[in-house]
């Protein structure tokens, strides 16, 4: 098995849809082995995101993360990354297919609802800028 790193972004946790997403990693299966709400300063999260620091949408990105608390967690299942990838849906909700979180819930390309890591690499890193091994099932 596998594990991801999940965000539920600021826009979501605004809304009062933590628990609806969390059903939706629930229903699909995924396990979730870490979890806590914080709230970001600009620096953790440009330090999150530092491999989009020279995109253009950077400084827009970080400034959205830290607006509001997120909810981080760690998810376990076989072949966890993509699986939770298909759930979240394309990053622009106007191309993201049907019965996908962000289909169902994002407000746009950067208020989308949900983060989840890319790669088994991207995965680790992500995981422990959270979580340390006390905070892990
Ligand atoms: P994530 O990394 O959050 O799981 P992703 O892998 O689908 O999403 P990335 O290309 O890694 O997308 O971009 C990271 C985040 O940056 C996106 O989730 C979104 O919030 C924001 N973003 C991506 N593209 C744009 C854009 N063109 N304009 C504004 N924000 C964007
Ligand atoms: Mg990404």
């Amino acid at each position: 098995s596998e594990r991801t790193l999940s965000i539920i972004k600021p826009d979501a946790v605004e809304r009062n849809l933590t628990g609806a997403v969390l059903k939706m990693i629930q229903d699909e299966g995924l396990k979730v082995v870490a979890m806590k709400m914080i709230h970001m300063t600009k620096e953790q999260a440009q330090g999150f995101y530092a491999v989009h620091r020279e995109r253009p949408f950077f400084d827009s990105l970080t400034d959205f993360m830290c607006s509001g608390p997120v909810v981080v967690a760690a998810l376990e299942g076989d072949d966890a990354i993509a699986r939770y990838r298909k759930l979240m849906g394309a990053t622009n909700p106007d191309n993201a297919d049907e019965g996908t979180i962000r289909k169902l819930f994002a407000l746009d390309v950067e208020k989308n609802t949900v983060h989840g890591s890319d790669g088994p690499e991207t995965a680790a890193v992500e995981i422990s800028y959270f979580f340390n091994r006390l905070e892990m099932v």
